[in-house]
């Protein structure tokens, strides 16, 4: 099976922004996924992907989900001028069109589709498709919330079309109800949706009745609509990590998805204006691990929301690394949940209780006058800009120097490193050096100036440093004299007092 991630972009997407005073639409902004794909080069990211050109989508993919009659309105944009884009986006919540809409939500919906081709053809194992215009408000015959075409639920029509699936996941971490998604498969048991987002009792867009726990879907479909409300703003690591072991992936592993669809919305991370919720950029690491043990890794992320533009790029590196297989990175923070978080979790699982084995003997009970209700927390105030992007210098610092190496490969000098995905070398260490030479010098009488396995030993114990301070998972270290260098190694562990470990020897005989 094929280990690698896709990532899907183009600039082209940048080619449309606002054109009017509109307070509401202003933070959806080109820059959201040019400064994320800065990000992802920056960390080296995104040279790693399988970088997939995007597409049209075609009127017959659009209208997997949407009407003829909207598809014309979007269509009539184009030639539209100001007055009338934004008379045409006035029939809709919260939406805007530019003469280069059309064109960038079909590169936005047909880049989406690529992922998804990608990911079911098994050219790749997952993917993120880093686009604009986001998708999850979307209707079949409205635009809303910035959203044009519903990207990720045109996917999973596509998907079940096309390679005949009977179940397929969507997990919406956005911190906005993705009702539009609701709304699409309510009545379809082969589409479990699971969307958590900022509620406050109905206080916060888009303020309806059907975002709350209590609507799971409707007819066959019942049971398979799964709202977790947030009724307090400032949720963090802890309550979102919760809300995956407690509710999605209890019903996820039961439902057992052919193909995961994510509508990643980062506007739940830290500092975004929107959510303002605590989550740090590593804890999208962890619920995507937890997601690609889901549909047998099949995980296609969709960006839909995340409009402050360091907690954005971040947040999307931190999803992206962990697609591409690198070790997690230590959740930092309190792993406690807070009070709301836990009702709104047991309302959750209380309500789907009768619908799924998982929830069979469940004893909670609903809590029907929840603590927090009329008391919006939303006029706290939010932290500024530069503050925020203050702490995520300082805290992407720590949690990027605390993410352990895989495995750290020590090799004889010249040998043929082509085949390893992974060779880190491990630095010369002078004082390592010497302790070596004394140590060796214990173990054989011989004259060892064998410049080579002084070196090959010296990095072992390097590495053996390494992996009891957590900064590498495991080592492999090849060594022209496994006798000598094994005693040199069980010496140095002895003296560093540890409780248990592991030591393999591999005596590779006639070479
Ligand atoms: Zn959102």
């Amino acid at each position: 099976m094929t280990s690698s991630t896709a990532l899907v972009y183009d600039e082209e997407m940048t080619s449309y922004k606002l054109l009017w005073e509109n307070t509401e639409c202003s933070i959806e902004v080109p820059e959201r996924i040019s400064v994320s794909y800065k990000r992802l080069q920056d960390y080296g990211l995104a040279e790693r992907c399988v970088q997939l050109p995007v597409r049209e989508a075609t009127e017959e993919e659009i209208m997997l989900i949407h009407s003829p009659e909207y598809l014309e309105v979007v269509k009539s944009t184009q030639t539209m001028d100001v007055e009338e884009l934004r008379k045409t986006s006035e029939k809709y919540i919260a939406a805007f069109f530019h003469p280069n809409s059309y064109r960038c939500a079909k590169l936005s919906l047909g880049g989406t589709l690529q992922l998804v081709d990608a990911v079911m053809s098994g050219k790749v194992r997952n993917g993120l498709a880093l686009i604009r215009p986001p998708g999850h408000h979307s209707q079949p015959s409205e635009s809303n919330g910035f959203c044009v075409f519903n990207n990720v639920a045109v996917a999973a029509k596509y998907a079940k079309n096309k390679y005949n699936l009977q179940r397929i996941l969507i997990v919406d971490w956005d911190i906005h109800h993705g009702q539009g998604i609701q709304y699409i498969f309510e009545d379809d048991p082969s589409v479990l949706y699971f969307s958590w987002h900022r509620y406050e009792h109905g206080l916060y867009w888009p303020n309806l009745r059907e975002s709350d726990y209590d609507f799971i879907g409707k007819g066959k479909g019942t049971g398979y609509n799964i709202n977790l409300p947030w009724n307090k703003i400032g949720m963090s690591n802890s309550d979102y990590i919760a809300a995956f072991f407690h509710v999605l992936l209890p019903l996820a592993f039961e439902f057992n998805p052919e193909l995961v669809l994510v509508s990643a919305g980062f506007d739940s991370g830290f500092g975004d204006p929107e959510g303002q919720m605590r989550a740090t950029p590593e804890c999208f690491s962890h619920l995507t691990h937890l997601l690609m043990h889901v549909g047998h890794g099949k995980l296609c992320a969709v960006l839909e929301g995340g409009y402050h533009l360091r907690s954005l790029s971040e947040s999307v590196s931190m999803t992206v690394r962990t697609l591409l297989g690198d070790p997690l990175p230590r959740l930092s923070g309190e792993m406690v949940p807070c009070f709301s978080a836990l009702e709104s979790i047991q309302n959750a699982r209380h309500v789907h209780a009768p619908y799924w084995k998982c929830l069979l003997h469940d004893e909670t009970r609903l809590i029907q006058e929840p603590s927090t209700k009329g008391l919006s927390t939303a006029s706290r105030p939010h932290m500024d800009s530069s503050t925020i992007d203050e702490f995520l210098e300082n805290h992407m610092k720590k949690i990027l120097y605390a993410i352990p190496q895989s495995t750290t490969c020590i090799l004889p000098p010249k040998a043929d490193t082509s085949g390893l995905a992974i060779n880190v070398q491990v630095e010369e260490s002078t004082a390592a050096s010497e302790q070596v030479k004394a140590a060796v010098s214990v173990f054989s009488q011989e004259d060892l100036v064998n410049e080579s396995l002084l070196e090959s030993l010296t990095k072992t114990l390097t590495a053996i440093d390494k992996i009891t301070n957590r900064q590498t998972k495991n080592c492999i270290a090849l060594s022209s004299n496994s006798s000598l260098s094994t005693q040199v190694a069980l010496q140095h562990v002895t003296r560093l007092s540890l409780k248990r470990g592991v030591m393999c020897w591999y005596w590779r005989h006639g070479s």
